[in-house]
């Protein structure tokens, strides 16, 4: 099987692979940071000295570090490919070649022996945009159960009903959130409108004309898309960009 289109699958880069160097260091990154996230989301459930665990309301821990320190969504989507692969390249049935791994070094193995394939993967599989696409939802899932995903910030139009001379209009003024506190406010500077930031964000995903802007990372995770895929959208029409963010409420399916 080799590639008609000329272009990767996943990001549409020229290459005569399915899938070009760029998404396949990208994989392999992902793979081999998954088992490295399971160790630290599990660290994290243990209690820390002082009597504190975690730093999220509810019962003490935090339920996202608690799948990912068990991996358990992200063995059963990848164990599929496992399957396909060794289906594919004719290799020992997974069943078998597993027996005689430990649960707990299960993910590991998985990680590693997809490591080990990719790169004929990414050469000849026709369905590697599909690997790729639930790799990085599970990968991004383990990577907030480690608490490493990187500070991320919203951009929301306020979504405040103003009077103008024409009427009623919304303000639209765009208001910037780091803190993810909910219940914290802020306040709009062109219409002083004071929001709750959980009520603010709720309006701006529920508002026509409101919106939740994020980064290109945070986008295309959300939406599970490549950031190239964004910039085509952005261009069409299909979703809405402002100063390199990307309004994920507004996603207009099958166009
Ligand atoms: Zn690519
Ligand atoms: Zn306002």
């Amino acid at each position: 099987m080799s590639n008609d289109l000329g272009k990767c699958l996943i990001c549409q880069r020229d290459t005569d692979a399915m899938a070009c160097h760029y998404c396949e260091t990208n994989m392999r990154r992902q793979l081999s940071d998954m088992p490295k996230y399971a160790k630290k989301a599990s660290e994290r459930l243990e209690p820390r000295p002082g009597g504190t665990r975690g730093t999220e309301p509810g019962f003490g821990l935090s339920m996202a570090a608690l799948e990912a320190s068990c991996g358990y969504d992200a063995i059963a989507v990848l164990e599929s490919w496992v399957r396909d692969w060794r289906e594919t390249y004719g290799l020992v049935p997974y069943g078998v070649a597993t027996e005689t791994v430990a649960h707990r070094d299960l993910l590991a193995n998985i990680c590693l022996f997809l490591g080990q394939w990719l790169n004929r993967a990414c050469t000849d599989h026709p369905a590697i945009d599909s690997f790729a696409a639930e790799l990085r939802q599970q990968w991004a899932a383990m990577r907030e159960g480690a608490n490493e995903t990187p500070p991320n910030s919203w951009v929301i139009p306020c979504p405040a009903d103003i009077d103008t001379d024409d009427g009623v209009a919304t303000c639209g003024r765009p208001i910037k959130i780091i803190d993810v506190d909910m219940e914290a406010t802020v306040t709009c500077n062109a219409c002083t409108t004071h929001w709750r930031v959980g009520r603010l964000l709720y309006v701006g995903a529920t508002t026509i004309g409101g919106g939740i802007y994020v980064d290109a990372e945070a986008a295309s995770q959300y939406l599970g898309v490549s950031e190239r895929t964004l910039r085509q959208w952005a261009k069409s029409g299909k979703i809405q960009r402002e100063r390199g963010r990307y309004d994920i409420t507004g996603v207009r399916h099958g166009d």
